[in-house]
């Protein structure tokens, strides 16, 4: 049986940018769209300055050779300017992929080849990285443009008249950022981006995520995607009560990263179109956290669980005054309700002589190939005694299939299957892989294309509003901190150690942590140990892919006749020798 989500809510036929400035010249509010929480009186920009910005970026990257579909690799931690790069990308026509800024040589060159990307745009600190990529994927250093970081602060004169700090510069044979805005600014404040003649069918980026199985994979996106994700945040939003009230003084805390889809649907497009100002942190650090919510007044948090389990536990939580917040949404990885409950409790007594009403953590679900959220709370829900991820989200349908032969529908409440979602945020497809796509998006009889989101799932109640629970996955995924690791790509990695003659790789839950951990087969002769094989991984791959859950050497890896890895079986075995009881 399908659930079909209790709102239907008019998307408007136009480009991201189109929805987040509502035109390319009309006037705007007077706000304060991006703030630096180190220098917040000097270095902001304001709504206006973001369109204009964005602009600038796109006139400069249209001379420099975009074309209408190019891709753009953008490889920076959040700063000011990055939400500017990131929509002038789009306005040239162009099409936006992040990457960890702490991703290796190795996984940046993938990606690079992967997109095929024209341009680079990367910060300061990540030159090294971006260069030696760029080489191996046959990228030109002029291609290469080294963003600004926001530290240095933004006169709001020098930006109306002239190209900004450091352009002209060089390094190495890259390009200063800055050389993007050399057009006049007045040219630019005339420009208009030219509208997707079909926003449905115009990829606006491509989000790496390995999906059900495999490799990291690109992600298209459609502009009309990213608005109907848009219109369901800013229509949920709506829903609070007293929402007139407190809209005026929402005030937000970017603290998930850029490059990521559920950082730039939140911040880079939604926030700005509610008119939210936006507090930019630069990296993560919970104590700087603590301090901005405090001094700025935050209203609204958008988290990741092991922020949530910070929250609870963390003794300097207690030291700062968090009676601003009046609601945190959490997503990315599972959250247990008593973790929550820990935080919620913490709020509860701070604002016994703060704000009013109580706070609740509503963990929400989503995916990469969903553009981000897909199940969210109503905040008129009471949230109840379960780690729920609320309902299904505006314009969208799901369903869940039996596990045992991956076709039959449930229809019971409380039972268990695969969710299998649809609606106006599925991505079009897998960039350059038909297969993958068929593999993933299913396409029923009447031609509606459901995604499998290899996610176990339950629904409470068989009817619109019914309150799904995630309680497990069948795909091979493997979440570290809410990060994607995706198990084929370490394989491959440790496949190319001549000391390993097979592979497997799972997820093991250490302390509430999920973790990978190898199960390898040595070479014939090899006397390789385990830290042999953990340090073969060092440099390989970014920090949080490493293998934490250890290595273990086995005969054989157990697999189906088919050859396929039995990873439930492996991840049984995991569990029992390393992991939480
Ligand atoms: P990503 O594409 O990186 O956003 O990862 C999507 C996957 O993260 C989902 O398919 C789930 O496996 C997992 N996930 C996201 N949110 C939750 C949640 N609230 N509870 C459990 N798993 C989640």
């Amino acid at each position: 049986m399908v659930i079909t989500s209790r709102w239907s809510v008019p998307i408007p036929r136009c480009s991201l940018q189109q929805w987040i400035f509502g035109s390319a010249c009309g006037p705007l509010p007077d706000h304060k769209a991006f703030i630096d929480p180190e220098n917040p009186d000097a270095n902001y920009l304001t709504l206006a300055d973001y369109r204009l910005l964005g602009k600038r970026v796109a006139l400069g990257l249209q001379k420099a050779g975009l074309n209408k579909g190019d891709r753009v690799l953008i490889f920076s931690g959040n700063n000011l300017f990055f939400p500017s790069v990131f929509v002038g990308v789009l306005m040239a026509g162009g099409i936006v992929t992040g990457a960890n800024p702490a991703f290796v040589r190795r996984e940046l060159a993938y990606q690079l080849k992967d997109s095929g990307a024209s341009f680079l745009l990367v910060a300061e600190h990540a030159v090294k990285t971006a260069f030696e990529a760029a080489a191996e994927a046959g990228l030109p250093r002029d291609r290469i443009f080294v963003l600004g970081s926001s530290t240095v602060p933004i006169s709001r004169l020098a930006w109306a008249s002239s190209p900004g700090p450091g352009a002209g510069a060089r390094v190495d044979g890259a390009r200063h950022w800055t050389e993007l805005l050399a057009g006049h600014p007045a040219e630019a404040d005339a420009w208009s981006w030219d509208e997707p003649s079909d926003p449905e069918e115009t990829t606006c980026c491509l989000n790496y995520s390995s999906g059900t199985t495999g490799v990291p994979k690109g992600v298209e996106i459609s502009h009309r995607s990213y608005v109907a994700n848009g219109v369901g945040v800013a229509f949920m939003r709506r829903l609070r009560p007293d929402y007139e009230k407190k809209q005026k003084t929402d005030r937000g805390l970017a603290l998930l990263p850029f490059y990521h889809a559920y950082g730039q649907t939140f911040f880079i497009a939604n926030f700005p179109h509610l008119h939210i100002p936006v507090y930019v942190m630069p990296s993560f650090d919970f104590v700087k956290m603590l301090s901005y919510i405090q001094r700025f007044r935050i209203t609204t948090l958008t988290l990741v669980p092991p922020i949530v389990v910070l929250l609870a536990k963390h003794p300097a939580t207690g030291e700062y005054d968090l009676s601003s917040i009046e609601s945190i949404g959490c997503g990315a990885a599972p959250l247990t309700r008593e973790v929550s409950e820990e935080a919620e409790r913490l709020f509860r007594e701070q604002r016994r002589d703060g704000g009013d009403g109580d706070v609740f953590i509503r963990q929400g679900w989503g995916m990469t190939e969903l553009t981000c959220t897909a199940m969210s709370w109503d905040p008129n829900t009471p949230v109840r005694a379960s780690a729920g991820v609320g309902e299904v989200y505006p314009n969208c349908r799901a369903k869940l299939v039996s596990l045992a032969d991956g076709r039959t529908p449930i229809e019971r409440a409380g039972e268990r299957g695969e969710l299998w979602v649809t609606g106006p945020t599925l991505m079009r497809r897998y960039w350059r892989r038909p297969d993958a796509t068929a593999e993933t998006i299913v396409v029923d009889a009447d031609g509606t294309r459901w995604l499998r989101t290899g996610d176990i799932a339950f629904v409470d109640e068989y009817k619109p509003g019914g309150i799904f629970h995630v309680v497990d996955r069948v795909k091979e995924l493997i979440k570290v901190k809410g990060n994607q690791v995706a198990p084929a790509e370490l394989e491959g990695i440790l496949l190319d150690n001549p000391d390993v003659a097979d592979a497997a790789v799972v997820g093991v839950t250490i302390d509430g942590e999920e973790v990978p951990r190898a199960y390898v087969v040595r070479s014939p002769g090899s006397a390789a140990t385990e830290q042999d094989v953990a340090r073969w991984m060092e440099g390989k791959v970014v920090r949080y892919k490493q293998l934490k859950g250890g290595v273990a050497f086995v005969d054989a890896i157990p697999k189906n006749p088919s050859g396929k890895i039995l990873r439930k079986q492996l991840r049984e075995r995991a569990q029992k020798e390393v992991g939480d009881a």
